[in-house]
């Protein structure tokens, strides 16, 4: 039997679905992260090329064991090379990509799509390049407004920043310092209204649990 905390998680997940769906992105809930990894591995093509956007959550579901299986030709960001040139060189080569799997750092209660990203080589394809865009995101990324988003992303920022381990100033304090370092993580911000203009090509996956960060 669902406790009063999935009940509730359950309804802000069909909420959020509703508005998505009429934001013209193509959105449905599953109840946890175990039926997120299924829903998400079911919706790509065996053989189809594939990227990665960094996420919590998508790691949390070892997805990145589910790529290197040799189903995909997944374009492996998570291999021990210099990032420059040669994961810059895979950054390039995925904004061809049959599919990009991402989370997203916030969704507004009006359906925008709110992301901060250090090399940008998560939010540029999340707008354009890859084919298809799935994105996995727990009822935890919803937020009232624009406003909220900002300072949410604010928020989580020294966490990732210490997860990816950038040498950042908040890496020391626990909060953001808006600082002006090379490692900064806080670079490009993007904010996708809508799914119109390539219908069908956003898909998200809302978990009614919380996920990620
Ligand atoms: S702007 Fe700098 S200090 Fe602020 S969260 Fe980003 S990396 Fe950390």
């Amino acid at each position: 039997m669902e406790t009063i905390k999935q009940w509730k998680n359950i309804c802000k997940a069909k909420t959020i679905v509703a508005v998505l769906n009429k934001k013209h992105f193509q959105a449905s809930y599953v109840l946890n992260l175990a039926e997120a990894k299924e829903k998400l591995v079911s919706m790509i093509d065996d053989g189809a090329s594939v990227a990665l956007g960094g996420s919590t959550t998508l790691s949390d579901m070892g997805i990145v064991d589910v790529l290197r299986n040799g189903n995909y030709a997944f374009f492996d960001r998570y291999q021990n090379l210099p990032f420059d040139p040669d994961i810059v060189e895979i950054h390039r080569k995925s904004l061809t990509a049959d599919f990009l799997l991402t989370g997203t750092n916030a969704i507004t209660k009006q359906g925008e799509l709110v992301n901060t990203d250090c090399t940008g080589n998560r939010v540029a394809p999340m707008i354009f390049g890859p084919k298809n865009v799935i994105i996995v995101a727990g009822v935890n990324k919803i937020v009232e407004n624009l406003e909220d988003a900002f300072k949410r992303i604010r928020e989580i920022a020294p966490m990732n920043s210490k997860r990816i381990k950038h040498e950042t100033p908040c890496v020391e304090t626990g909060y953001c310092v808006d600082c002006d370092c090379k490692k900064r993580i806080c670079n490009f911000t993007t904010i996708i209204h809508n799914g119109i203009k390539f219908e069908g090509r956003i898909k998200i996956i809302i978990i009614a649990d919380e996920a990620g960060y």
